[in-house]
C-alpha cells in the first residue's frame, strides 16, 4: 500500500471516530471542514493524486470516493441519532415537578364511628357485628317491641316481600335492621353473661330525607350485662366517652324517657363543647346536645334471650354517629354527608 492510500485510511478512522462524538451542529459544520470540505484533510490528500503512478490512479481514486463516502454517511447517521436524542428529551422533560396523586382520607362518619369505637375499645367493650338484613323477632319482639308499636310500621320500615303475602308482625319476616340492637340479641343468644360489647353499623328507616333524617344511618349501640349493673354505670361509661369525645370538660345528663328495650329509660344529653352550656348556635341555645337513648335492660329482653333477670342486670345505649360527626363538626344538614362532594369532604 502506497504511503497516499496509508494516509486516506488514517484520515478516514480519524473522520469517523470523531464523528462518533459530535453532539451540536457546530460539531458537524467543523467536522465536515475539517476532513471532507474544500480545505479538509481528504480534499488536501486529493491534490497529491498527480504524483501517484497511472496504473495506480484507479485504485486509489476508488479509496478515496469510499473514504469520502464513508465520513459522509457517518455524518448523516450521527445527526439523525442526535435529532432522536433531543425528541426523547422534548417529549419528557425531567424537570418538569412530578403529578402530585390524589389521595382520599377517611369520610367524616367513618372518622367518628372509628373513634368512637376506638373509645369504647379501651373501656373494655368488644365490638360485636351482625348483618344488615334481620327477623323481625330480632329486631322487634325480642327487644320487647308490643305488636302495636309504632317504629314497627311498614311505613316506616324496609321490610321484605310484603306485596308477596308476608306478614310485618310474622317474627320470621324479613326487613333492613331499624337499629343495631339486633346485634344484642344476637349475641346475648349466642353466649352466657358476662356481655360488654358494642355494635356499630348500618340502620334503615323510611324517613324522607332532610337536614337531621335519612334513611340509612349509622348507630353504635352499647350493652353490658353482669351482676349488680346499674345507671351509675351507664353513666359513668356515656360520661367518660363524651369527655373523650368531646372534650375533658364535657358533662352528661339523662332525662328520663320511654323505649321497650329498657326499663327505666332515659335520653342522654353532653353539655355542649361550644359554648360550655352557656347557650349557643349548636346547642339551640340550651347548652345542651342530644346524643342517643339509654337504659337498663327490660327483664322482660333477659326472658327473651334465655337469661335470668333475678340473676344479671344490664344497661344498653345507642348513639347516632351522623348526629356525633354533625356535632363534632358543626355540620348543620345531614345530606351534605352524602352529597359526596368533594370540595365539602376535604374539609374534614
Ligand atoms: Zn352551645
Amino acid at each position: 500500500m502506497t504511503e497516499l492510500e496509508q494516509l486516506i485510511l488514517k484520515t478516514q478512522e480519524q473522520a469517523l471516530a470523531e464523528i462518533q462524538e459530535i453532539q451540536d451542529e457546530q460539531g458537524f459544520e467543523s467536522a465536515k471542514a475539517k476532513f471532507i470540505g474544500r480545505k479538509g484533510a481528504l480534499t488536501a490528500l486529493m491534490s497529491q493524486m498527480g504524483s501517484v503512478p497511472n496504473q495506480d490512479k484507479p485504485a486509489v481514486g476508488k479509496m478515496m470516493n469510499a473514504a469520502k463516502q464513508a465520513i459522509q454517511k457517518a455524518l448523516d447517521e450521527q445527526a439523525l441519532k442526535i435529532k432522536e436524542q433531543k425528541e426523547v428529551q422534548d417529549a419528557l422533560d425531567l424537570s418538569l415537578p412530578g403529578r402530585k396523586p390524589k389521595v382520599g382520607h377517611k369520610h367524616p362518619v367513618s372518622h367518628v364511628m372509628d373513634a368512637a369505637v376506638a373509645i369504647f375499645r379501651r373501656m373494655g367493650f368488644i365490638v360485636a357485628d351482625g348483618p344488615d338484613i334481620d327477623t323481625v323477632w330480632n329486631n322487634f319482639d325480642a327487644l320487647n317491641a308490643p305488636l302495636d308499636h309504632p317504629s314497627r310500621s311498614p311505613e316506616d320500615n324496609f321490610y321484605f316481600n310484603l306485596e308477596r303475602g308476608d306478614d310485618y308482625l310474622d317474627r320470621n319476616t324479613l326487613l333492613l335492621r331499624s337499629q343495631t340492637s339486633d346485634v344484642q340479641i344476637r349475641t346475648m343468644m349466642a353466649q352466657k353473661p358476662p356481655v360488654r360489647i358494642i355494635c356499630p353499623g348500618r340502620c334503615y328507616r323510611r324517613d324522607t330525607p332532610d337536614a337531621t333524617h335519612g334513611m340509612s344511618f349509622h348507630q353504635i349501640e352499647g350493652l353490658y350485662v353482669d351482676k349488680d349493673v346499674s345507671l351509675a354505670d351507664l353513666k359513668g361509661v356515656l360520661a367518660t366517652f363524651a369527655r373523650e369525645m368531646f372534650g375533658d370538660k364535657t358533662k352528661i345528663r339523662f332525662r328520663p324517657h320511654h323505649f321497650p328495650f329498657t326499663e327505666p329509660s332515659v335520653e342522654a344529653d353532653a353539655s355542649c363543647f361550644i359554648c360550655g352550656g352557656e347557650g349557643c348556635r349548636i346547642c339551640k341555645g340550651s347548652g345542651w346536645l342530644e346524643i342517643g337513648g339509654a337504659g337498663i335492660v327490660n327483664p322482660a329482653v333477659f326472658e327473651n334471650v334465655g337469661y335470668d333477670p333475678e340473676e344479671v342486670s344490664g344497661f344498653a345505649f345507642g348513639l347516632g354517629i351522623e348526629r356525633l360527626a354533625m356535632i363534632r363538626y358543626s355540620i348543620n344538614d345531614l345530606r351534605l354527608l352524602y352529597d359526596n362532594d368533594i370540595r365539602f369532604l376535604h374539609q374534614f
